[in-house]
């Protein structure tokens, strides 16, 4: 088995414990806000909607498509409902690589990965 030196083994830890670091504060930032899906912001001057916005509601939108209620729409569980995203859908405009404009929801933009029940597909 390779030894490691204490030099080395402190380097590797501290590497490992950064890594870490970054991937937990990435993830209670999730947890924190649901509507900071991705590590993109959004346009300057531009807001996400709110996932409590009424009319994202009524279409039960997400700003992250798996965070869809799949006992109202059982359809999202099919294989080929995994690119039915934001990104794919007729109604989206890229504005950058994590956000772009929805022509339904219009009090926002809309992430990449987000998903409502208007949701149709691309040409
Ligand atoms: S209509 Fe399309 S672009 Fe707009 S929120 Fe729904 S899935 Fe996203």
């Amino acid at each position: 088995m390779k030894q490691f030196s204490r030099k080395q083994f402190l380097n590797r830890s501290i590497v490992l414990a950064s890594t870490l670091s970054l991937l937990g504060g990435e993830w209670f930032l999730y947890a924190k806000d649901p509507e900071k899906v991705i590590n993109v912001e959004p346009p300057e001057g531009l807001k996400p909607i709110s996932e409590n916005d009424p009319t994202a509601q009524a279409l039960g939108f997400h700003q992250d498509a798996k965070n869809t209620d799949f006992i109202l729409y059982p359809e999202r569980k099919l294989p080929q409902s995994k690119n039915h995203v934001c990104n794919q859908c007729v109604q989206f405009t890229k504005l950058n690589d994590g956000w772009g404009k929805c022509n339904i929801l219009q009090a926002g933009v809309v992430s990449t990965n987000g998903w409502c029940s208007a949701w149709s597909k691309k040409n």
